[in-house]
């Protein structure tokens, strides 16, 4: 088994397959600062590219409402559980010994690759019941309260809260659906990192469904095979004659009218990692500015589906979910730079996929109070360009409004 590098974890951890020679990483950053739970971005992608009998079961992307909701069932807290029965109380973060290579510090903990018993199993994992599987939206809006109302409170946190979590496949760096089928039916495109079942090889056999911890593998039963998000690789290859050959957004991304997305493509190195670049609007968020995280690093699997957490929930809570980087996270959401300010604006700008950005800075507008601290705004101008290095979008922070003439205002 080779020893694969894990960015997240900040240390070395075996992976049963050598990740091979990529080229790109589809990867995207979901501000749940902003989701609204319309679903839309579920029934884009259903309408896609699910269809007929057995489509009712097939939820590639969901939207569920933390902490209470979760699609299956409580998907995330047994394997959290089935990681610590394996390790009991060794799920820690070295967070201090954080670097460029390390940048959420070092995890002390098993992943669900370490924390499989040797030679029976790839990973721990478990199926879920058809029960679990049942309600794809339970406790929708189900809010959570952490102090009695009788008690103050201080934000940032608030007493009583819940929050939108949108799901797809993260199309990981080292998949453990990848690694526990038997069929060799899944694999990792060089291209753009996509990961995919071949339906002809696959026999739904569900070692997948088992062992992915995000249960992004689903089981169709009238096809006895596994299907899952194909990351819409048509669309990232530009075949859409709407973006010229240009590679585009996917389904869910360019629907969303909470503009919570940005999705594209980041430069990987042979041995999977990321190659430092400092324009592109992804490697920004992520790996420089830091404001968006992963979901559940700690399971192993490098997954690249970023999150900017939300800001009002305990941060217990979110260091469970994003690792130990929420503070500074948030953070840099609340007070951001420059730079991630103009990135923030170009989500949803554009269904072609935005490669580079620049930005031209423009005149100070105003100075707003951020936790009691001054924080100066600038007009400043973002550019994004495409792959073949041509402006495609350009915008600004302050966004054009207009106020409407006094005699079209409503009046009863
Ligand atoms: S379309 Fe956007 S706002 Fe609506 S649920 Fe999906 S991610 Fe949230
Ligand atoms: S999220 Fe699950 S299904 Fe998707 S690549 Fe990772 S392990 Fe595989």
């Amino acid at each position: 088994m080779p020893d694969v590098y894990n960015w997240q974890l900040g240390r070395e951890m075996t992976y049963r397959l050598d990740p091979g020679a990529g080229q790109w990483q589809f990867a995207a950053v979901f501000n749940t600062n902003r989701c609204i739970a319309c679903q839309t971005c579920t029934m884009a992608c259903k309408s896609t590219w699910t269809f007929s009998e057995g489509q009712e079961d097939m939820w590639w992307n969901n939207v569920e409402t933390k902490p209470y909701g979760g699609y299956p069932h409580h998907w995330d807290l047994k394997t959290l559980d089935l990681i610590e029965q394996a390790n009991p109380g060794g799920q820690t973060w070295q967070a201090g010994s954080a670097g460029p290579d390390a940048p959420y510090g070092v995890y002390e903990g098993a992943t669900i690759f370490e924390a499989a018993e040797q030679g029976r199993q790839q990973a721990v994992g478990y199926l879920p019941t058809d029960e679990e599987w049942a309600a794809p939206n339970l406790h929708e809006d189900a809010p959570h309260s952490t102090k009695p109302l009788s008690e103050g409170v201080a934000l940032p946190e608030h007493r009583t809260w819940f929050f939108y979590l949108q799901r797809l496949c993260n199309h990981c760096a080292y998949p453990a659906c990848l690694s526990a089928c038997p069929r060799n039916a899944i694999y990792k495109r060089e291209e753009d990192g996509i990961v995919l079942i071949d339906q002809r090889r696959c026999r739904g056999y569900r070692k997948c469904v088992e062992q992915c911890p995000y249960k992004k593998s689903l089981y169709r039963p009238n096809t006895r095979t596994s299907e899952k998000c194909i990351g819409c690789y048509p669309r990232i290859e530009g075949s859409d004659p709407l973006t010229e050959g240009l590679p585009m957004e996917t389904r869910c991304m360019a629907v969303c009218p909470g503009q919570i997305l940005l999705q594209g493509l980041v430069p990987v190195t042979e041995t999977g990692d990321w190659v430092e670049d400092l324009d592109n609007p992804l490697y920004h968020l992520i790996r420089e500015s830091q404001v968006a995280l992963p979901l559940y690093p700690q399971f192993g699997t490098q997954p690249n589906i970023y999150y900017i957490p939300p800001r009002w929930v305990p941060r217990p809570y979110l260091v469970q979910m994003f690792g130990p980087g929420v503070d500074e996270a948030i953070a840099g959401y609340e007070r951001p730079t420059r730079r991630t300010q103009a990135v923030l604006q170009l989500f949803r700008v554009s269904q072609k996929i935005i490669f580079k950005f620049d930005v031209i800075e423009g005149e100070k507008v105003s100075e707003v109070n951020v936790n009691g601290q001054p924080l100066e705004v600038f007009d400043d101008t973002v550019i994004g360009y495409g792959r073949d290095g041509e402006e495609i979008v350009r915008t600004t922070v302050i966004e054009a409004h207009f106020e409407r003439p006094a005699q079209y205002l409503n009046s009863i």
